[in-house]
């Protein structure tokens, strides 16, 4: 073998080998993660994939789906180009059109409809990916529709809107300054690995960590306590925690006194919740609620690390997030170093310490230049509360009875019916719609029913602004050629706002006037970052400050953090939205509706992830599905198997009032007996059909996915999966 030969095969780059290394981002999970890679390219082709060590959050990590990159962006099933539907919604009949058809009849069909209909009658969503959401809300804004919608009206904004109501400014965990951190159900080992890494080096310098979570997890195995609840009792516990803080005069007196108001009325409210009551209630020991509140209240710097979904996924999701936050400024760590930090978000939700102009880019118009979003009747909470985006979870809905007016046509970007309860229901709305077009990187089951399906590269595809914490910023390149025909979103949002004859000038200037726009305040322009592949740290970062409300009031209606909402106030008479954060049972729960439980005794817990899947988006690839051999199957406690005869990877039925999927049984110590644990979104067992429409948490529209009632069936071993 020849040096060259050698070189080759061990993927060396440089001359003698024609092999390159280019940066690039992951983008296959969150975008508070977006792994560094350092792509290995000969020839126009990925050839290996490491993770980036320049890249100062991930450090040269890579997870099982960012290493399956490869896999992900050479997979057979991409859309090769824009294509027509020739046969009927969900056939999936289609023929290939040209980029110049397809934008063009997109263009023609929404202009005819606003002009009939109204620009509100054209939605505008955001699936996955998000790094375009931006430039989405724009278009939707500048075309005059205020139906800008995204995922996250089931993920973040409740949790969002839970903090905003105590505290007007959400605050993130300080986890490096921490000296206890709450995790209050979430497990970043699998969902947030940048996280997990801080929380191991946090613990090894000694910081106390407190995991409450129904479930046992990587995290909660690393945790001092952890304090394994039945699902959806959060509120019950975050209040029994308070009532020992209280008690044992724990609690920041002086931050209670000058910054907060309603402490009167919500001491009173929690003397119920005693650590015996929140043992009934919970299910957790009493003697570990109290363990938990003097770890948690005793210590200088505590902070709290929520989930954007698991808590607010049940249907007293915000009430209880409420009083899981309410903790943070009793304890006065909320706004402080190594506590509940206040940081703006410079650039989709991340607050990376860089100024930035991205909300004005992003409300280019004012909410009262436009009529009421979609959910503004039904979710008016939402609508004080939530300046990002209308209340999806109302869509079907509103698509179905045309109430309070129509919704005519959707311009999606992966939108995934299978996101929302009642998924079957949602199928059925879509084929309601005049004109549908869903741009994705692979043909889904709801590409099926557009008129009009556009393919989307990948992350290693296009150009992409992605801000990370501590001041640091990367504006990726193409590492390669888009595959097929495939185009950049926001090259395809550019496309359209020309098309449409949008009167504006950032569109019209071009995506790289636009990002120089957007980051005037931190002194970075578009061909400074191009300089920078890897990305760079901006010179002028906001430096962290604490107890920012000093000088600045709270953003609550009463200018102090609120144990009692006075948005709430508002509403409570007309909708029974307690000010207070009052604890309610699940609405399908044991306590709720016991005479449902008879029939129905498991508690369905859904939605959780595991470490090679993130929602479905590699269910399709055979390195990450070869981790998770018997998918897609459900949690259920060893006890409860043996009671009902199932062993491990039979067939079962997951069975409620409104639906029935057939999974293979897997049988694990992780949860609970008496709860099933099912993963979401799987083409061929989709657990969402198994909720109603209105299975929702009527403050925020979220699903209440994560504590509904089923039963559990042995399957006939002819059911075939
Ligand atoms: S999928 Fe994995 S590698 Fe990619 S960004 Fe997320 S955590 Fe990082």
């Amino acid at each position: 073998m020849s040096d060259v030969q050698r070189l080759l095969q061990g993927k060396i780059p440089g001359a003698a080998t024609g092999i390159e290394v280019k940066k690039s981002i992951c983008a296959i999970c969150d975008p508070l993660t977006q792994c560094g890679l350092d792509l290995y390219i000969q020839d126009g082709r990925i050839i290996k994939v490491e993770g980036s060590k320049e890249n100062p959050y991930s450090k040269g990590t890579l997870c099982s789906k960012g290493a399956s990159t490869r896999q992900y962006v050479y997979s057979d099933d991409r859309i090769q180009t824009p294509l027509k539907r020739v046969g009927p919604r969900g056939e999936g009949k289609f023929e290939p059109i040209t980029w110049d058809e397809a934008l063009d009849t997109i263009a023609s069909q929404l202009k005819q409809i606003k002009e009939q209909a109204g620009p509100e009658t054209v939605g505008f969503f955001a699936g996955y990916a998000k790094f375009f959401r931006p430039f989405l809300k724009r278009l939707a804004h500048s075309f005059g529709s205020p139906n800008y919608m995204t995922e996250s009206s089931s993920c973040y904004q409740a949790m969002s809107m839970a903090q905003k109501l105590v505290f007007g400014r959400p605050g993130g965990p300080d986890i490096m300054r921490a000296d206890c951190l709450l995790v209050w159900s979430a497990n970043p080992f699998h969902a947030n690995p940048g996280n997990g890494r801080a929380i191991q080096n946090a613990k090894e310098r000694g910081m106390k960590l407190i995991v409450v979570d129904p479930r046992v997890t990587p995290t909660s195995a690393l945790a001092d306590l952890h304090l394994q609840l039945r699902p959806g009792t959060d509120g019950a516990l975050a209040l029994a925690i308070a009532h020992v803080i209280i008690k044992e005069k724990l609690h920041d007196q002086d931050f209670v006194a000058s910054y907060t108001y309603g402490f009167d009325e919500y001491k009173e409210y929690v003397q119920a919740f005693t650590p015996a009551k929140g043992e009934e209630l919970t299910g957790v020991p009493a003697s570990k609620i109290q363990e938990a509140a003097r770890m948690y209240a005793s210590v200088k710097r505590a902070a709290i690390l929520p989930s954007a979904s698991s808590v607010v996924h049940h249907t007293n999701g915000v009430q209880n997030y409420r009083a899981v936050f309410a903790l943070a400024g009793l304890t006065g760590n909320y706004d402080v170093l190594g506590g509940n930090l206040v940081n703006p978000p410079s650039f989709i939700h991340t607050p990376g310490l860089i100024p930035t102009r991205e909300h004005d880019f992003v409300q280019s118009r004012p909410w009262s230049d436009m009529p009421p979003r979609i959910g503004a009747d039904r979710f008016p909470v939402w609508m004080d509360i939530i300046d990002e985006e209308a209340q999806a979870m109302h869509l079907p809905e509103q698509i179905r009875t045309g109430s309070p007016y129509p919704v005519k046509a959707l311009l999606g970007f992966g939108l995934n019916y299978r996101m929302w309860p009642d998924s079957e229901g949602f199928r059925k709305s879509l084929e309601m719609l005049d004109f549908f077009v869903n741009v994705d990187i692979f043909m889904t089951d709801t590409c099926k029913y557009a008129d009009i399906v556009l393919p989307a590269c990948t992350s290693v595809e296009r150009s992409e602004l992605r801000c990370y914490g501590a001041g640091y910023i990367v504006f990726t390149q193409p590492a390669i050629a888009p595959r097929y025909q495939s185009r950049s979103d926001i090259d395809i949002i550019y496309d359209l706002a020309s098309r449409l004859g949008l009167d504006d000038p950032l569109f019209q200037a071009g995506l790289d006037a636009s990002i120089d726009w957007i980051l005037e305040p931190s002194g970075i322009t578009a061909a400074e970052l191009k300089k920078h592949p890897a990305g760079m740290f901006v010179p002028n970062p906001i430096k962290p400050q604490e107890r920012k409300y000093r000088e600045i009031d709270f953003a609550t209606l009463s200018g102090k953090m609120e144990f009692k909402s006075k948005v709430l106030e508002k509403y409570e008479d007309k909708s029974g939205h307690a000010a207070l954060p009052v604890y309610t049972p699940p609405k399908y729960s044991l306590e709720a509706t016991p005479e449902l439980a008879k029939d129905y005794p498991f508690i369905l817990n859904t939605g959780s992830r595991l470490p090679m899947f993130v929602h479905t988006r590699t269910f399709r690839l055979s390195w990450t599905s070869s981790l998770r051999p018997n998918f897609p199957s459900a949690d259920m406690n060893p006890t409860d198997a043996v009671r009902l005869g199932i062993r491990q990877d039979d067939t079962i039925r997951i069975i409620t009032p409104k639906d029935a999927v057939s999974v293979k049984a897997n049988l694990t110590g992780m949860v609970q007996p008496g709860v099933i644990h099912m993963y979401h979104g799987h083409q061929a067992a989709d657990v969402n059909r198994l909720f109603e429409e209105d299975y929702l948490d009527p403050l925020s529209g979220f699903p209440g996915f994560k504590s509904a009632l089923c039963k559990v069936e042995k399957a006939d071993e002819r059911v075939v999966l």
